[in-house]
């Protein structure tokens, strides 16, 4: 097994695992430890080559950083990225061989599941090193992080509702969710229970009419949702969504959900803000899961009780946020930058006046 480092500035450590025997070619990004050791999911990704990889690996591990960092989670961001088709190339050997690459980091970096990772893949990296998080809760592990996702999303969502309304209740409130999956379809069954109107739309069918038979939710077509009248629009399916032609469709209050890098390019959220639509950045508002994962790493482990207090405080996150938009006049999600990079400068400053 062959292990380099890569140079790469602002990055504490990156490091290149190649194994002839398993095929397995991996990166592990560590963008900063400031705060905790660096935590991140394990991504398998036909990458067309590996400066590909190292570029998504490097942009992955600095969200991470800034994720943990406004969630107080006590860690730190990184990553790692297995290069090829997951289709073929999965294998034990491979799983394996990540694991010791894992290990020879010695816990500045953990990791967890992420695209095309599953809970069998992670079971067999474990086999060979103990930096793994989110098995399943009878291993004594944290479990499916969805549920707390989408927890996590409500108490965002009361906040984005006390910034529209100045009242933090989402009853009678009309709020439209795209994609009903893990997190999208928690989501709505915590809306429906709190007595919002729930609007759906996914694109796949029988999902929609699972959930509009069990709850009697409103169904709208996933094509023409962007022109539904709605309080909060709540992205939960896929990255990008948020762009130059889909801004002037919105019909929303906000745009408030748990879908990953939501603005296609940072200068949207600008956009939206123009358009007086309130944005609740994404790496706030779905961090119930990464939340409920560190408290695995508690001394103790894994409690429910903890990790649902914890979520709870993405309402006063996101409360944070919106004011620091307010004071400083910047997009929320410029703001929600500010402060993370606030804590993490905090941080470094109270270890050095220690040192
Ligand atoms: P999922 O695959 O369980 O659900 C996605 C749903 O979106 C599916 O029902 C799918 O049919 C639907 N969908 C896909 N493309 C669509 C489209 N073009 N239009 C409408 N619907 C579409 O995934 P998930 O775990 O619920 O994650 C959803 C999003 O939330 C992703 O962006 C993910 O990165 C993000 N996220 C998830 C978690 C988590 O804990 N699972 C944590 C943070 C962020």
């Amino acid at each position: 097994m062959e292990v380099t480092d890569i140079q790469v500035e602002g990055y504490e450590k990156v490091v290149r695992c190649k194994d002839a025997k398993s095929g397995l070619h991996a990166l592990i990004a560590v963008h900063d430890t400031t705060l905790g050791p660096s935590l991140g999911g394990m991504r398998m990704w036909p990458y067309e080559s590996e400066d590909e990889a190292l570029f998504d690996v490097l942009r992955l591990s600095r969200g991470m950083t800034r994720k943990s960092a406004v969630s107080e989670t006590g860690l730190g961001g990184g990553k790692s990225v297995i290069i090829g088709d997951p289709k073929t190339i999965k294998s034990p050997e491979l799983f394996r061989a990540m694991g010791r690459f894992i290990e020879g980091l010695e816990g500045k970096y953990i990791t967890a599941e992420d695209m095309n990772i599953g809970i069998p893949d992670l079971e067999i990296v474990k086999e060979e090193t103990r930096w793994v998080t989110g098995l399943s809760r009878k291993s004594g592990s944290s479990g499916n992080p969805s549920p707390y996702t989408a927890m996590g999303c409500m108490f965002g969502l009361e906040a984005v509702a006390e910034e529209l309304f100045g009242d933090r209740s989402l009853k009678g409130k009309r709020i439209l969710i795209q994609g009903i999956g893990a997190v999208g379809g928690r989501l709505a069954e915590l809306l429906h229970e709190t007595g919002a109107h729930v609007i759906i739309c996914d694109i796949n069918d029988k999902r929609i009419a699972e959930m509009a038979e069990k709850y009697g939710m409103e169904v709208v077509d996933d094509e023409n949702h962007l022109d539904v009248e709605c309080d909060i629009y709540a992205p939960c399916a896929r990255g990008a969504g948020i762009n130059d032609e889909t801004i002037p469709q919105l019909k929303c209050k906000a745009v408030a959900g748990c879908a990953n890098n939501q603005l296609l390019e940072g200068r949207h959220a600008q956009v939206l803000r123009d358009k007086g639509i309130l944005y609740a950045p994404d790496f706030v508002l779905n961090a119930g899961g990464i939340i409920n994962v560190s408290v695995e790493l508690l001394p103790g482990g894994y409690n429910e009780e903890a990790a649902m207090e914890r979520i709870r405080r993405i309402y006063d996150n996101l409360k944070q946020v919106f004011e620091i938009s307010r004071a400083d006049g910047i997009p929320t999600s410029d703001a929600a930058i500010r402060l993370a990079d606030n804590r993490i400068e905090a941080a470094r400053a109270a270890q050095s006046a220690g040192a």
